[in-house]
């Protein structure tokens, strides 16, 4: 296989805090391929947009990257300047925020805002920006006389689709999408996500997804990495976690969205509460929600550990105990 697109390696972010660091993101690692889909899961809180803020260099304060490596195409994304980073965003890195409404600009047009970020980024002339901006409003399913319309002029999910028409303007090799859906209702959310699904495949960028509603990348994503309190707990293919999640967290997050195939059941939430995050319990993060805790548990942090091709992190699934 070839060398990996974006290689996050123990990746760690901190909050100032007046009580002290809040260890939000803490030695996150993994890799992501030429055209993969790489979802992840977990919480509000748990430090999954912190971590994506981290990877694309817009962490701004009080949060700040205190560890581990970005490498993207080959690059250490820390180590280049604001110029060299100018370079690399939209052309091959772009980012879709949570709210299209905040991130596009509401006085200019939707044609003024792509032509812009055309303009800082290429040498095309006039005719080729005209002619771009229209077919990648198209191929987002919105109509090109949009290009006049200002923002407040669409539907909340067409400005999602318009926030994913500037992504893809440069035909970057990775998008980064924080919770694009989020504001979304069911059916808008599902269309969006059937969307960026095949202009992926037609395209072959890779993304990288981050949602707090597992159902919403269950049938989109090539892998899924669950987080929970600034760590990845689980980490294997999405079919493979959604039909036998180990990690109790991942469990339990699946019991709390209804399933869309089978018996209707009854919806369980997570008991409890994350922990602090500036003074982190020393033995699983979970241990204070989790029905199986031992005294280990409560002791010993567990490592990533790779078990039948699923990373997990639990001494009860490393033992065999959990299955
Ligand atoms: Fe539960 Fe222990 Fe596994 Fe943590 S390590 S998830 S407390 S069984």
């Amino acid at each position: 296989m070839n060398a990996p697109l974006l290689q996050v390696r123990d990746l760690c972010v901190e909050y100032d805090t007046p009580a002290g660091p809040a260890k939000a993101v803490d030695h996150v690692s993994f890799d992501l391929h030429a055209g993969e889909f790489l979802a992840v899961v977990g919480e509000s809180g748990c430090g999954k947009s912190t971590m994506l803020f981290s990877i694309a260099q817009l962490l701004t304060a009080p949060a700040k990257t205190v560890g581990g490596e970005v490498l993207f195409d080959g690059a250490n994304l820390a180590e280049l300047s604001a110029e060299e980073l100018r370079r690399v965003r939209w052309r091959d890195l772009s980012v879709v925020m949570q709210s299209a409404m905040n991130a596009l600009n509401p006085t200019l047009s939707i044609g003024a805002q792509l032509a812009d970020t055309c303009r800082a980024h290429t040498d095309w002339d006039e005719a080729k920006i005209a002619a771009r901006s229209a077919e990648v409003l198209s191929m987002v399913s919105i109509d090109p006389t949009h290009l006049a319309s200002f923002p407040f002029q669409l539907s909340g999910g067409m400005r999602q689709r318009a926030m994913i028409a500037m992504a893809l303007l440069l035909e970057p090799k990775l998008v980064i999408m924080d919770e694009p859906t989020s504001a979304l209702d069911v059916v808008a959310q599902r269309s969006l996500m059937r969307q960026v699904e095949n202009l992926r495949r037609e395209l072959g960028f890779a993304v990288l997804f981050v949602t707090h509603d597992m159902s919403v990348v269950s049938h989109f994503s090539d892998r899924l990495a669950v987080m929970y309190a600034g760590q990845v707990v689980e980490m294997g293919s999405t079919r493979d976690v959604f039909d036998r999640p180990r990690h109790p967290y991942a469990h339990g997050l699946l019991e709390a969205f209804p399933s869309l195939v089978g018996d209707p059941r009854p919806l369980v939430g997570i008991p409890g509460n994350p922990p602090s995050l500036v003074t982190p319990p020393v033995g699983c993060r979970f241990a204070d929600r989790c029905e199986h805790a031992t005294d280990e548990c409560r002791t010993v942090a567990p490592t990533l550990e790779l078990i039948d091709g699923h990373a997990v992190r639990c001494h009860l699934v490393a033992k065999g105990v959990l299955q």
